[in-house]
């Protein structure tokens, strides 16, 4: 699915927008969240196939790798998460 819209950790950061913010607006409930492989639990969709995803970001003194946890609210309802690693294609000059 196509997200609806997307906010950047960058400019949430700016404005103080904190992930407690995020929980509180899109009723968001972490503690809920189930253990997963990457797709739901419950029904085995894929973590596209959801009404929302929402990262918790490790801290990192690297401009290129992350890590943290996606947190996932599937289309059925469930709510799981799983880790995550990424490693940026780009690197500041
Ligand atoms: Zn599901």
């Amino acid at each position: 699915m196509r997200p609806k819209f997307t906010v950047s950790t960058a400019w949430a950061e700016k404005v103080g927008f904190s992930d407690e913010d995020f929980c509180q607006t899109f009723d968001i409930d972490l503690e809920s969240a189930e253990a997963s492989d990457g797709r739901c639990p419950k029904c085995k969709k894929s973590s596209e196939d959801s009404n929302l995803n929402f990262y918790v970001w490790h801290p990192s003194d690297s401009p290129v790798k992350a890590e943290g946890i996606q947190y996932v609210r599937c289309l059925c309802g469930t709510m799981y998460y799983f880790g995550w690693k990424t490693e940026t294609l780009w690197a500041p000059q």
